[in-house]
């Protein structure tokens, strides 16, 4: 017998395994609504035409192909943590450990890498109930434990902001607490400029250790200072942060695997020591990391010109998805759906948490040919004009 002939088959992963079932599906009125991807209006992906002109740039400049130090390409580290922070003593006096990462996903797994080899107390981490579906995979591969704290309440459906408090604030002291800086994912629930105020209080109160994960910077309101208001928050009040940064959706660089793990230090040495201690996490697990994405990143967040238009590009893209959760919504009225759908037009971000059951969620994949997540998730950058009157149908008629 073979060595593997004990490895059992896993399981498919939830997410990609929707796309696969949609790509095997036959009917020309199929739509995936399952993976967290931008699509304009004719379905497409997007190239950002800030990401576009930056790729002219950099043919033109014709670069050669080195290996990046592992810490990444110096002007990207350097302005992808201006942008997540803004203009801020931490940035001014060099208190921001930074290591290139492959994207949102890797800087999340370095970033618990080193809470795992370096944080002083107990190694568990807190995840919002419910959560994107990566981070506990995430949290515990790299040996930390991983509990939960209520984010959500279904039939309110927003946040259930008052058990999400008790629970952080009877979570062990010190622990570690994983926010979704904006666009949480799934909910689209995101907290108030108050209630951050408050979930700052707690977490300050217990000690714990705010742990961000900002992957829509951006791609959620239009404004990359809206969607850093929380982190930005908490480092203005000098609460201790880590930060994982994803370029992926706001920079239509999914595949690039572009991203940033940062740390607040106390000192500019504490920086160089901290830096590091990544630098050999990195080496150890990918040695070093992608140099075309993090160019264009960088082209784009230096140059003025780019910049600007960047910032159009994000109010193309949050813009559609804020027209498209609207049609939405007016389709189902219109089909008579007797359901409040509000909570839709209520939310932010990639996605919609319609409140379908799996029950409901399956039936639309199987008999109505739209693919999302068994949660009743929908991203809603699968929605255009063409679709969302078929979509708005289907899921009438599931609801019924
Ligand atoms: N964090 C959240 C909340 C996400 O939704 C995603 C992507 O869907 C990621 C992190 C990481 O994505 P990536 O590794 O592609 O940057």
């Amino acid at each position: 017998s073979s060595i593997w002939t004990n490895v059992p088959q896993g399981p498919p992963d939830p997410i990609l395994g929707i796309s696969e079932a949609f790509k095997r599906d036959t009917n020309p009125r199929k739509v995936n609504l399952g993976v967290g991807a931008y699509r304009d209006d004719d379905g497409k992906p997007w190239i950002l035409p800030s990401v576009k002109k930056a790729k002219e740039i950099l043919i033109n400049a014709n670069l050669d192909h080195e290996y990046l130090p592992t810490e990444g390409l110096n002007t990207f580290r350097q302005a992808a943590a201006l942008l997540a922070y803004g203009n801020c003593p931490e940035v001014a006096e060099g208190r921001i450990a930074a290591l290139q990462a492959l994207s949102g996903t890797g800087a999340l797994r370095i970033g618990c890498a080193f809470i795992s080899r370096f944080y002083p107390h107990n190694k568990i981490i807190y995840v919002p109930k419910p959560t994107w579906g990566n981070h506990k995979n995430i949290a515990r591969d790299a040996g930390l434990e991983v509990r939960e704290y209520s984010y959500y309440c279904p039939t309110k459906k927003g946040l259930d902001f008052e058990r999400l408090l008790s629970e952080i604030d009877e979570a062990p002291r010190n622990s570690i607490i994983l926010l979704h800086a904006c666009a949480h994912n799934p909910t689209g629930q995101d907290p108030s400029h108050e209630q951050w105020a408050q979930i700052h209080e707690v977490i300050t109160r217990k000690q714990h250790l705010a742990f961000f994960d900002t992957a829509y910077q951006g791609f959620a309101s239009g404004s990359t200072d809206e969607d850093a208001y929380g982190l930005r928050y908490f480092v203005k009040e000098k609460s201790p942060v880590l930060l994982a940064q994803s370029f992926a959706k706001n920079f239509g660089l999914y595949g690039e695997r572009i991203g940033l793990f940062t740390a607040v230090t106390d000192s500019s040495a504490e920086t160089d020591r901290v830096v590091s201690q990544l630098k050999i996490l990195g080496r150890a697990m990918y040695s070093n990391p992608p140099l075309y994405g993090a160019r264009i990143v960088s082209t784009v967040l230096n140059t003025p010109e780019l910049y600007r238009q960047w910032q159009q590009d994000l109010v193309t893209m949050s813009g559609r998805i804020k027209a498209m959760r609207s049609a939405l919504v007016e389709k189902l009225k219109e089909k008579g759906s007797p359901h409040d759908w509000s909570h839709i037009t209520n939310q932010i971000g990639m996605f919609a948490f319609t409140g379908l059951n799996a029950e409901q969620s399956q039936t639309l994949m199987t008999r109505n040919h739209v693919y999302l997540t068994l949660d009743g998730r929908i991203s809603i950058a699968g929605l255009n004009t063409k679709n969302v009157e078929y979509v708005a149908d289907a899921i009438e008629t599931v609801t019924r």
